[in-house]
C-alpha cells in the first residue's frame, strides 16, 4: 500500500489479512454478546472460547489464567496491582515483604511508571530498583543476586523492544530460585509472542502480559497470564466477564483477530521461520553497511531477535536518518517510537553503556512476522538510494565531494546548535560554538568538501574543542594561538565597526566575521559585509550570540538577525520584529491552491533537506513549484527575504509539517507578516 515499505515493526504490525476477515464476520455476522445465552450471543462465545483454547495450549498456560484485555499496557498494570495488593496484605499482617520493587533497566517505560503509580496509590512504599544491563543489554545476573532476597517484585521483559535482545529467562529464574525470595515475577512478553518459544507454566513466571498490534493482530487486544496461585486482584470490576477478572463487554473483533493469530502460529504455516527472518536481516544490515559506512549496529545480532536492527551512523542524526528514510518510504524509527518525538538520547541504549551519539543516534528498524522476500529486497534498494542522497549532501565523508557548499549552516539538535560559515570560493569556514555531538558531522562537511577550517569560535570562554581539533586533522591549524574563546591570533585583524570602536576581525571569503564583547565571559561575533574599511551597524547580517535576548545596540541594525547557540524556544534565530507568531499561520493543504491563486507572488518554501529531495520515492510531484531551503539554511534566507520592503506571502511546506511551522513562527517573529505553515505537511498532501 502506497508504495511503503515498513519496517517498524516492534512499534506496530499490520493486520493478518484473515484476521482482519475474522473481525469483520465478527463486527458483521456474529456481533452477538458472548454473554448472552441465546443463539447469537453463543455464535460469538465460540470464537471468544477457541481464541483462548488456541492461546492456552500456545503458551503452555497450564492450570493458570488467561485473561482477554485492552493490551499490554493493562496487562501489566493488572500484574503490578495484584502483587502489590498481596504486598500491601503481608505488611498489614507483619510479614516481610521485601523493600524493594526490582525492574530492568530496559524495560518498556509501562512497567516502571506502573510501578510507581500503585506503589504510591496503594501506600506499599517501596523503593523502585532498577536492575542493571550489560554492554548486549543483557540483564546483570551478579546485580540479581544481590537485590533479589530483598525484592517484592521483579520484572524483567522477555525481549527488548527497542533492540530486541532476548533476556536470558533461565539464568534470571534460577538466580531468583537460588535467592529463596518470594518476589512476584513479570515478565513482559511483548515482543516474544510468535518469535519465542514459551511454555509459561513450565516456569516460575508469575504475570505475562502480551499485546495483539505486535504481532498482526489489531490495537486494543491483548492478554494476561497469571500462574496458577500467583495473587490475583482484578483491575476492573464490573459484569463479571471474563470468569470474573476482567469486566466489561468483550473486545470480540479484536479476541477474533487475535484468536486467528494465534491460530495460524500454532500451525505454523503462516509466518517466515526464524532462520528466513535472520537471513532477512542479515540482508538489510548487509545493505545498510554499504549505503552508510562507518554504520555500527547497537545490538548483537546472536543475542536479539532476527526482526530487529537498531544502529546508528556517525556526523548523521537520528533526525537526519528518519527523515531521508522516510522520504524513500521506508518507515522505521527514532529510538523508541514512544519517544520518537522528543531527539532524547535512548534509555535502552544509555543503559548498555553505550557512546551518547550512538545512544542519540539510534535508528530501530524492525519488521514484521509478516514480511516477505519481495519487501526485504526493495527495502535494501532503498537503503542504497538514501545513502547516495546522504552522500551527494556531503553528510557522509567517505570521499569528497566536487561540489563546494556556500553560505550559512545552522546544525542544531534539540534547543542547540552550532553555526558553520561557509565560503565556497575559498574552500575556507569558520565553526562557531561546535558542539561536542556535532563532531562527528562538522568533520565530515569539513572533509567532505576539502574546506580550511579558518576558525572555531565560541561565544562562552574555555569551551573544549580538542576532540573536534583532533578529529579534522589537517583541516585546522591546531598549533595556531587562540584566545580563550578559541579566536586565532595571527589571522586576525583590526576593524571599525559602526560605534566607531575597533575590534578583532577574521577574512572569509567577501565577509569578515567580527569578535566583539557581549558581558562577562561571553562574546558574540558579527558577520556581514565591510563598508571601506569598516563593518558598519547596515552591513552586520548575523550576529551570532549565547542568546536569543542578547541585545547588541549600535553595532548592529533591526535588519541583523540574532542567531544564538542555546535556543531553548526552538526559534531557530531572534531578530527586532514585532511578535506576530500567534495569529492563523496555518494554511489547510486543501486551502492551499486557492491561497495560491489568491497571491500570485507567493512563494512556496520546502523547507526539507538536499538529501530528503534525493531519497523521495516517487520523485516528488510538483517539486519545480517549491522553492527549496532547507531548514538548516533558513536563517540566510530570512535575511534576504525581509530585506525588501514588499514582503510576498511565504507558505512553508515539509514533510510532517513541525519544521514548516518552525520556519513560520520565524519569519513572523522577524516581522514578516504573511508566512504561513502547510498543516500536516507533506505526509497528509501525498
Ligand atoms: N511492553 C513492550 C515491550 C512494548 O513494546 C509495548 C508496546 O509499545 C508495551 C509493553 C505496551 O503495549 P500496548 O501497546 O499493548 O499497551
Amino acid at each position: 500500500m502506497n508504495n511503503e515499505i515498513y519496517l517498524d515493526g516492534n512499534a506496530t504490525t499490520c493486520i493478518l489479512p484473515a484476521a482482519a476477515l475474522a473481525a469483520a464476520d465478527i463486527m458483521g455476522q456474529r456481533y452477538g454478546n458472548p454473554s448472552s445465552s441465546h443463539g447469537t450471543g453463543l455464535r460469538a462465545k465460540v470464537v471468544l472460547d477457541q481464541a483462548r483454547q488456541c492461546a492456552v495450549r500456545l503458551l503452555g498456560v497450564g492450570d493458570g489464567r488467561l485473561m482477554f484485555n485492552s493490551g499490554a499496557t493493562e496487562g501489566i498494570q493488572t500484574a503490578v496491582l495484584s502483587a502489590l495488593v498481596a504486598v500491601r496484605e503481608r505488611q498489614a499482617r507483619g510479614e516481610a515483604t521485601g523493600s524493594m520493587l526490582v525492574y530492568g533497566a530496559t524495560e518498556h517505560k509501562a512497567v516502571p511508571e506502573a510501578l510507581a503509580h500503585w506503589n504510591r496509590l496503594l501506600g506499599t512504599n517501596l523503593k523502585l530498583t532498577a536492575l542493571a544491563v550489560d554492554g548486549d543489554g543483557l540483564h546483570d545476573l551478579a546485580a540479581l543476586r544481590a537485590l533479589a532476597p530483598d525484592a517484592a517484585m521483579i520484572c524483567t521483559m522477555a525481549a527488548n523492544n527497542e533492540t530486541g535482545v532476548v533476556s536470558d529467562l533461565d539464568g534470571i529464574a534460577a538466580t531468583i530460585a537460588a535467592s529463596g525470595t518470594s518476589a512476584l515475577w513479570m515478565v513482559d512478553c511483548v515482543q516474544a509472542l510468535g518469535k519465542l518459544q514459551l511454555n509459561l507454566a513450565a516456569t516460575r513466571i508469575d504475570y505475562a502480559p502480551f499485546s495483539g498490534h505486535k504481532l498482526h493482530a489489531p490495537k486494543g487486544v491483548g492478554m494476561l497470564y497469571v500462574r496458577a496461585g500467583a495473587p490475583f486482584t482484578p483491575l476492573i470490576m464490573g459484569g463479571g466477564q471474563e470468569a470474573g477478572q476482567r469486566s466489561g463487554t468483550e473486545n470480540m473483533a479484536g479476541i477474533a483477530a487475535l484468536g486467528v493469530v494465534l491460530a495460524a502460529l500454532e500451525r505454523g504455516d503462516t509466518f517466515p521461520s526464524h532462520d528466513r527472518l535472520h537471513g532477512y536481516r542479515e540482508r538489510l544490515a548487509e545493505a545498510l553497511r554499504a549505503a552508510l559506512p562507518g554504520v555500527v549496529f547497537n545490538n548483537t545480532f546472536d543475542k536479539s531477535l532476527p526482526t530487529t536492527i537498531n544502529f546508528a551512523v556517525p556526523g548523521v542524526s537520528s533526525r537526519e536518518l528518519m527523515d531521508v528514510l522516510d522520504a524513500a518510504r521506508v518507515r522505521v524509527s527514532a529510538g523508541s517510537a514512544c519517544s520518537a518525538s522528543k531527539a532524547a538520547p535512548s534509555y535502552v541504549l544509555d543503559a548498555m553503556g553505550l557512546p551518547l551519539w550512538r545512544s542519540a543516534g539510534a535508528i530501530r528498524m524492525s519488521f514484521g512476522a509478516m514480511v516477505d522476500e519481495a519487501t526485504i529486497a526493495t527495502a535494501c534498494q532503498r537503503i542504497a538510494h538514501c545513502g547516495a542522497a546522504l552522500r551527494a549532501a556531503g553528510m557522509i565523508a567517505d570521499q569528497p565531494s566536487a561540489e563546494p557548499d556556500d553560505g550559512l549552516l545552522q546544525l542544531g539538535v534539540e534547543g542547540e546548535c552550532g553555526w558553520l560559515v561557509l565560503d565556497a570560493a575559498s574552500r575556507s569556514c569558520i565553526v562557531i560554538d561546535p558542539l561536542p555531538t556535532l563532531t562527528a558531522r562538522i568533520t565530515a562537511i569539513v572533509r567532505g568538501h576539502n574546506y580550511r577550517v579558518l576558525a572555531i569560535v565560541a561565544t562562552t570562554a574555555g569551551a573544549d574543542h580538542a576532540p573536534l581539533v583532533r578529529s579534522l586533522g589537517a583541516h585546522y591549524d591546531a598549533q595556531a594561538m587562540t584566545d580563550a574563546f578559541g579566536w586565532p591570533a595571527i589571522t586576525a585583524h583590526r576593524l571599525a565597526l559602526g560605534d566607531g570602536a575597533e575590534v578583532n576581525a577574521i577574512a572569509i571569503g567577501s565577509q569578515v566575521l567580527a569578535q566583539v564583547s557581549a558581558g562577562e565571559g561571553a562574546h558574540a561575533y558579527l558577520l556581514g559585509s565591510k563598508d571601506g574599511a569598516s563593518l558598519t551597524a547596515a552591513g552586520v547580517r548575523f550576529a551570532f550570540t549565547a542568546h536569543a535576548d542578547l541585545a547588541l545596540p549600535v553595532i548592529t541594525t533591526a535588519q541583523t538577525l540574532l542567531c544564538p547557540t542555546r535556543d531553548a524556544r526552538n526559534q531557530l534565530c531572534a531578530g527586532h520584529g514585532g511578535d506576530h507568531a500567534a495569529a492563523d499561520l496555518q494554511l489547510d493543504s486543501s486551502a492551499l491552491a486557492a491561497f495560491l491563486q489568491a497571491h500570485p507572488g507567493a512563494v512556496v518554501v520546502d523547507v526539507r533537506e538536499p538529501y530528503e529531495f534525493a531519497a523521495t520515492v516517487p520523485a516528488p510531484a510538483g517539486a519545480h513549484a517549491a522553492q527549496s531551503v532547507p531548514l538548516s539554511r533558513l536563517v540566510e534566507h530570512a535575511s534576504l527575504w525581509l530585506r525588501g520592503d514588499s514582503h510576498a506571502p511565504l507558505v512553508f511546506v515539509c514533510r510532517s509539517g513541525s519544521r514548516s511551522m518552525k520556519a513560520a513562527q520565524c519569519l513572523r517573529r522577524l516581522g514578516h507578516t504573511s508566512s504561513y505553515s502547510l498543516t500536516g505537511g507533506l505526509a497528509l498532501a501525498a
